[in-house]
Formats: structure tokens, sequence, C-alpha cells
């Protein structure tokens, strides 16, 4: 049995119906949304468990009904008494979305305050994931910690994947999230970041240099994203690359990345090269960005 354990934020989704003032409530989030398509691809022989916290009221019941009947395990997933589960809202203006949010005081901002926690449910695991979403959403003074414990997983063995997932609105400043951001590189073995998010932020001039800080940093695979252009393995400094399926009809971007890190996860945990892996990434993030949605379940 291969345990994964996915670490971050779900949260409310309030998607509009294309009916004035009506809503259709789901859950989504990076690190869920990876778990919730690594649950679809792999078979019974592996495990995928969230780790969060969420509140003792009903829509955190209802989220955590969402990610059991997803076969996604929630045994380590804390309640917290005074906080809820944070919510993002998605408006359609002449056909453009645009999201708000209410997560600033999350109950998943608390994940990281009890350090035992963290340790019991890496305990057996194989695989950590998590994101630059993961830390931002973090008190500063949590960082480190919950740094530390993903880095003494990976001294014991485990396998530590890290998307950066580069949000700067999460953080206080600039150089607090590329601070952060390859603090967190620097205890992964795997690193999936996306060129295009990165060279804004660390002037990265192309996906090699995005793929070399990275490898600097520590991580003996990095795969960089970037859109519909090529993919770039790096791994031991041998650097392949990958182009993905070229898709004209694309409809909604929501989740490529995400379901990219699921498939390319998957075929790896199966024992596909790494090339295969990203293969299988992006052959399914092609199906879902034909979709409206980020869990699109006709795409697994
Ligand atoms: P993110 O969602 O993290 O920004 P990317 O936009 O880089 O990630 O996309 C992740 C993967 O999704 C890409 O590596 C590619 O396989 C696939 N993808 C994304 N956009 C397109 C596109 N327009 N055409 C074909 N594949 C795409």
């Amino acid at each position: 049995m291969t345990r994964i354990l996915a670490i971050g934020e779900c949260m409310v989704e309030m998607a509009p119906m294309g009916v004035a003032d009506t809503y259709k409530m789901g859950f989504a989030g990076d690190t869920m949304n990876t778990a919730w398509y690594l649950r679809r691809l792999l078979g019974t022989d592996h495990q995928v468990d969230y780790f969060t916290v969420v509140g003792t009221d009903s829509v955190s019941d209802q989220m955590l009904g969402f990610l059991e009947e997803a076969g996604i395990g929630t045994d380590h997933i804390a309640r917290h008494v005074d906080r809820t589960v944070g919510l993002y809202m998605i408006q359609l203006n002449d056909g453009e979305r645009s999201f708000s949010y209410w997560r600033g005081q999350s109950a998943a901002r608390t994940l990281a305050q009890d350090d035992t926690r963290l340790e019991n449910a890496l305990k057996g695991a194989d695989v950590a994931f998590f994101s630059g979403i993961t830390v931002a959403i973090l008190p500063k003074g949590d960082r480190a910690r919950f740094l530390a414990i993903l880095a003494a997983f990976k001294t014991a063995g485990g396998t530590v994947v890290f998307d950066p997932n580069l949000r700067p609105k999460l953080w206080e400043s600039k150089e607090d999230m590329t601070s952060a951001i390859m603090k967190a590189a620097a205890v992964s073995s795997i690193s999936l970041p996306s060129h295009e998010d990165e060279a804004e932020w660390f002037r990265d001039a192309d996906s090699l240099a995005t793929a070399a800080r990275y490898a600097g940093a520590g991580a003996r695979t990095v795969l960089v994203k970037n859109g519909p252009a090529d993919i770039l393995i790096h791994r031991d400094n041998a650097i392949t690359t990958l182009s993905p399926e070229k898709i004209d009809a694309v409809v909604d971007t929501t989740a490529a990345g995400d379901s990219f890190n699921a498939g390319y996860l998957a075929a790896l945990l199966q024992g596909a090269s790494e090339k295969e892996a990203a293969a299988a990434g992006a052959a399914l993030a092609g199906k879902v960005i034909r979709s409206r949605g980020a869990l699109v379940a006709h795409a697994t």
C-alpha cells in the first residue's frame, strides 16, 4: 500500500449557474484538486489522504462528506471550534470570469499549529504533496516548523512533492513570497513549477532557468510546465522536453496545473519513467481544460 498525504486548503466554491443570482456550491482548492484526481487515477493499492483544518459547522461537515465520497481519507483533518472553511465566488461579467475570496481567517490557516498532528499524519506516508498556497496561508511563525517537518520526512526516505503555485495576493510582499517559496523548494524532492508564473517574480529567462533554480534549491526532479509550450524535465542534471498535445478548443484552464500534477504523480507511482509520467500529466490536463470547472470527472 502506497500512501499519499496532500496538505493544504480546500474551499467552498460558489459558481454561477447562468441564471441571475443563482450559484452552485462545490469544493475546490489546488492541493485538494490534485488529491481528487490522484484518487480517481490510482487503484486500491494507493491511499490518498488530505491534511487540513475545517470548522465544526455544517458546511465543514459537507466538505468532509464530499472528500469521503470522493474516496479521499479524512482521518487527518482537524476541526477548529472558532473558525470555518474559506470560500470563493466566481462571477461572470460578459463571459469573463472573476474571483472573490473570503479565506483570510479560514480554519486551514491553522493547519501547522500543531507539529505532532502533522508528524502523525506523515507516519507511514510515502509521498507528501503541498504547494506555495499551503505555505502562503500559514502565519509566518508556523512556516519554518512546517517545512522542518517535511524536511525530516524527506530525510527519513519520504518523497516531498511541491507545486510553487505563486499567488502574489496571498503574500505580504514579493520578497516574502520569493524567499518562502525557495525555502519550501529546498525541502522538496520533486518541484513542479509553471514557467509563466515564475518568470515574472524570479526573472527567469526561460524554462531552463526555472528548472535550474529549483534543482539548485535541492529537488532531484524538476518539471517545468508552461501552458501550451514544451514541458521541461530536469532530473539529475539531464534535461528532456515534451510537447503537450495542441488543443484548439480550450474552454477553461482552471486546474490545468493541478490535474497535470496528479496525472504525472499517479503515473510515476505506477512505475512510469519521468517522460512517460509527464506525458500522462499533460494528457490529463489537456482533457481537463476542454471542460468547465476544476474537477472534471470524465477526464479520468
Ligand atoms: P498552471 O495551471 O499551473 O498555470 P500551466 O498553465 O503551465 O499550469 O499548464 C499545466 C499543463 O496543462 C501544461 O504543462 C500543459 O500540459 C497543459 N496545458 C495548459 N494550457 C494548455 C493549452 N493551452 N494547450 C495545451 N495544453 C495546455
